[in-house]
């Protein structure tokens, strides 16, 4: 059962004195926490990272002047309801702006978890005819909110629809439910995914913690139906700005055959100073795990440019530019080569 505002108190995850502080947040922002997450949760901790990113906070009260109600700029790239159209060859569809659980620092706070939040059948049909109508989208990116909330019925509809779209090569699923509400991934759920264009679900994962026996079973019922997994992780002060636990992360979602796709630099949501970190500590964490632990536990660090402009990776470059042609190169342990070698070198 999914617990609300109201039930954190009775829960004993929030202490009694900070019920207040709680009503007056969850008048702004949506509050749930799945009962998964709350089973997770260690009160007596109050750094809890866990809680961190679902129990309110009084800190969200408080808004920084460089934050914005749209951070990433979805509505001066979205034509119709439903639609965000940024990059030529892909665009987001999203059915529904509802959530398994309200991420604490979610760069949409402002428009999901509220009234009005599914897109009616009429809205639904134009946001499919104006993919119909365009050649040159390839991809369409379902998210929301979280569209894995919609019944398997809701979403094999979808999915029948796109596959059916000649033009369309990749379908791919944006959701939380696999980790925060894994239950949900049942028989029913995967059928809805099964089409005959290539569908990548893209699970979105901040601690280790979460990785729990029940996630790793619904991520590979997914994956024994064909489904490509990938990960998300936000960048979060107090719950991951540590290399070894971003290191426990990737490690266990590659473990879980899921690749880790992007952290994604915390972005300027209303009432969420307290979980950014700065790049440059972000640039450092990532180099920390360069070298060291595998490859294919290596999401790409990216920003979304502030006002709509697009994500682009962030982190450090190994490469400078040295004179006519040359470069330097900084190798994992901070040696730094010249490139290419000089003659006589080490290759000489
Ligand atoms: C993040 C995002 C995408 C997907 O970007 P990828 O780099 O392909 O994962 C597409 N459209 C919008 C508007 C986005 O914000
Ligand atoms: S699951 Fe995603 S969209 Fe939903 S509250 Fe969390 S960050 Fe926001």
């Amino acid at each position: 059962m999914t617990l609300h505002a109201a039930d954190l108190v009775p829960a004993g995850l929030v202490p009694p004195a900070r019920e207040e502080q709680v009503r007056r947040v969850a008048e702004k922002f949506a509050v749930a926490v799945s009962a998964e997450m709350a089973a997770l949760i260690d009160p007596a901790d109050p750094a809890d990272p866990i809680a961190a990113q679902f129990v309110p906070s009084a800190a969200e009260l408080e808004s920084a002047p460089e934050e914005r109600a749209d951070p990433i700029g979805d509505a001066r790239w979205s034509p119709l309801p439903g639609i965000v159209h940024r990059y030529p060859d892909r665009v987001l569809l999203k059915p529904l702006l509802l959530c398994p659980v309200y991420c604490r620092f979610c760069f949409r706070r402002e428009t999901v978890g509220k009234k009005g939040a599914v897109l009616g059948p009429a809205a639904l049909a134009r946001a499919f005819a104006y993919i119909r109508e365009r050649p040159q989208i390839w991809e369409v990116i379902v998210t929301g909110g979280d569209p894995f909330l919609l019944s398997p019925r809701r979403l094999a509809a979808i999915v029948r629809t796109l596959d059916a779209i000649p033009h369309l090569a990749v379908i791919r699923f944006h959701t939380r439910v696999p980790i925060v509400d894994p239950g949900r991934v049942g028989t029913a759920l995967v059928a809805a995914l099964a089409a005959e264009k290539a569908v990548y679900v893209v699970l979105h994962a901040n601690h280790p913690r979460e990785l729990t026996a029940a996630a790793r079973a619904a991520a590979q019922r997914l994956v024994r139906a064909g489904i490509p997994l990938l990960s998300q992780t936000v960048l979060l002060r107090g719950v991951n700005d540590d290399a070894a636990v971003l290191e426990a992360l990737f490690r266990g979602l590659v473990a879980m055959r899921v690749k880790p796709y992007y952290l994604h630099h915390a972005d300027l949501a209303p009432g969420t100073a307290h979980f950014r970190t700065g790049i440059a500590e972000g640039q450092s964490l990532v180099k920390a795990l360069r070298g060291p632990v595998s490859g294919l536990c290596q999401p790409t660090y990216v920003l979304d440019i502030p006002g709509g402009y697009g994500k682009v990776p962030i982190a450090p470059s190994a490469a400078r530019r040295a004179g006519e042609g040359g470069w330097l190169i900084e190798d994992p342990a901070g040696g730094v080569h010249p490139y290419p070698p000089d003659a006589g070198g080490e290759r000489g």
